[in-house]
């Protein structure tokens, strides 16, 4: 039975850009142009595309970093849309990010007991003792050291500091996690052992996440369902599963078809060469957006966006290729 933590509407995010035609007119970049998705309680969603797709607009979005243009996001049944920051503050505890540079994200003149507590002590008012028993539980949860506790972000590594972001999101016992490209900026060897700790993490405490990412291998290890987005829009979504061993849309079979497959006994994708640039969401294609580049385009395609369809249960595209 469905039982979604968030649920996104039509979600937009347009910006208007002042004065950018001849006569000083707006033109408008629509960045997250009509995005629906839900994510259930305890799931992993991961959210894919090349870089300026959206996929970090609608991420942010959700957790009302910014405001949206128009559509609706629901955690728990509560529209948090247009709440505003007096209204949102209950829903904040909730909802924590951890973005893709940690050194960014963490002030570096603060000591990791300073920076777990920070959030801790903004949603609620635990003692100095409480407060460490509970940054020494989540240091062993992230697997750093007792005796890392006062050290400061420039005494770690690229992982040790992704890990302190971490536990600092998971301090105040949030319901929903971004994870914004977490683990872009570590190396491999790295990336694998935070990717493994997430999933012991939600596996120990119910947590669901939205895990954005431009790597489709590692995105595929981590998320039960995936959504595809192209230019600001979600193209395909399915269970990871099926989205690796059926892709359905164009852009999902291209973009699938540039990740190695390690194991030799499964046979090599057909490499598919997209041609030219991703278009400008400034001057987006008229019918489906993807049509300048798709080696299946249509005369249909130029003048009709296509609609999302379940083209068998749990797998929906958007394309015309499987329009009825
Ligand atoms: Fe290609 Fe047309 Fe499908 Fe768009 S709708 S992906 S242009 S076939």
């Amino acid at each position: 039975m469905s039982n979604p933590l968030l649920e996104v509407k039509d979600l937009k995010k347009h910006y208007p850009i002042k004065g950018s035609s001849l006569f000083g007119s707006k033109h408008v970049l629509k960045a997250v142009d009509g995005v629906s998705f839900s994510i259930e309680k305890g799931e992993t969603f991961g959210l894919v595309g090349e870089s300026g797709c959206g996929k970090s607009t609608v991420g942010r979005s959700i957790i009302r970093l910014h405001d949206i243009t128009s559509g609706n996001i629901y955690l728990d049944g509560a529209d948090i849309s247009t709440l505003n920051e007096k209204s949102l503050k209950k829903y904040r505890r909730r909802m924590q990010a951890v973005f893709q540079d940690p050194y960014a994200s963490l002030n570096p003149t603060m000591n990791v007991f300073e920076l777990i507590s920070e959030p801790m002590k903004i949603h609620g008012n635990p003692s100095v003792a409480e407060q460490k028993e509970t940054i020494l539980h989540l240091l062993d949860q992230v697997g750093l050291k007792k005796d890392h506790l006062y050290r400061y972000p420039h005494e770690f590594s690229g992982g040790q500091r992704q890990r302190v972001s971490i536990a600092r999101a998971l301090s105040v016992k949030p319901d929903f996690i971004l994870c914004d490209e977490p683990i872009s900026a570590l190396d491999v060897s790295v990336q694998a052992q935070v990717i493994n700790m997430l999933e012991d993490i939600q596996a120990e405490t119910g947590v669901t996440y939205l895990f954005i990412a431009h790597d489709l291998s590692m995105v595929r290890h981590i998320s039960d369902r995936i959504g595809v987005m192209y230019l600001g829009n979600i193209v395909e979504i399915g269970s990871s599963e099926e989205l690796y061993s059926n892709p359905l849309h164009p852009y999902t079979q291209a973009l699938l078809s540039a990740i190695p497959e390690p194991d030799p006994t499964i046979e090599k994708r057909e490499r598919i060469i997209l041609q030219g640039e991703v278009p400008s969401p400034l001057h987006s294609p008229s019918g489906c957006k993807f049509r300048t580049r798709c080696p299946h385009a249509m005369t249909i395609c130029q003048e009709v966006v296509p609609e999302m369809m379940e083209v068998e249960t749990g797998h929906q595209v958007a394309c015309h290729l499987f329009s009825k």
